[in-house]
């Protein structure tokens, strides 16, 4: 059985505590989804120079933020590592790749979508670093390279945000509406996903609405690796959508 690949939108780490709309979409995927033999995660915490994959047997939960309640430093999500999937990537991606045994674990783009999806953490997941040094074309590529996991039972997953704009986040008011520039960024992806690749690959040409929804890489190259995945007879679609304080947009992309 061939597994889809779905982008996440993560949006606020307290989530993984949350029960709202975005949280139940994301438990909703899990149970239609199947149960996949492991899960390979690119998030937009783990963005480092270099390529890395966790190759450990029992990755530790990692808490990569600051200025939350201690009720989100006491998360643990205790899914086993897959040291078999991280050599089949490394593999895969044939030199590119180093493994990583020690340094990370599982960040909260992983497990504060994760603990919807598969609130028991019986499903092995191994991250992929994003190698901040590289072009979004790049990473692109890496993620055709993954392509054979879909068909290996492994659930490939990004996590990030297409539009993330802290500076313009409202940290008082949550539900306020999103901002037009926005919600044009949002529709122009989704649009451009079910199409052709190329013009987000070069997002930094489309103008100044990508600019404000994309000002820093990290949480927009998770697509890229998502949309490199699609074939030629796989449906995109959108099983979650909305806004989070005006500047993050919480549109999951799923492909096949
Ligand atoms: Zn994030």
């Amino acid at each position: 059985m061939r597994m889809p690949a779905i982008f996440f939108g993560h949006g606020n780490p307290m989530n993984a505590l949350a029960d709202n709309s975005y949280t139940r979409a994301w438990a909703g995927i899990g149970r239609t989804v199947g149960k996949p033999r492991a899960i390979l995660c690119i998030s937009a915490h783990w963005y480092v120079p270099g390529v890395a994959v966790t190759a450990m047997e029992s990755p530790r939960t990692v808490h990569d933020f600051g200025g939350f309640p201690r009720e989100l430093f006491a998360v643990q999500y205790p899914a086993p590592g897959s040291p078999e999937l991280a050599d089949r990537v490394i593999d895969l991606l044939d030199g590119t790749a180093v493994s990583d045994r020690d340094s990370w674990g599982l960040d909260h783009g992983t497990w504060s979508v994760l603990c919807h999806v598969f609130p028991d953490a019986d499903v092995p997941v191994v991250q992929l670093s994003i190698d901040r040094d590289r072009p979004a074309r790049f990473h692109y590529d890496l993620g055709k390279r993954l392509a054979p996991l879909r068909d290996e039972s492994v659930l490939v997953i990004g996590s990030g945000n297409i539009v993330h704009n802290l500076g313009a986040y409202s940290w008082q008011n949550a539900d306020i509406g999103p901002f037009d520039w926005a919600v044009r960024f949002d529709e122009m992806a989704r649009s451009l996903a079910a199409n052709d690749h190329d013009p987000l690959i070069d997002y930094a040409s489309l103008g100044p609405d990508a600019l404000l929804s994309v000002p820093t890489p990290e949480h927009f190259l998770p697509l890229l690796y998502i949309l490199a995945l699609r074939r030629q007879d796989d449906e995109v679609s959108f099983p979650v959508s909305g806004f989070d304080g005006g500047s993050i947009s919480m549109t999951a992309v799923r492909v096949g």
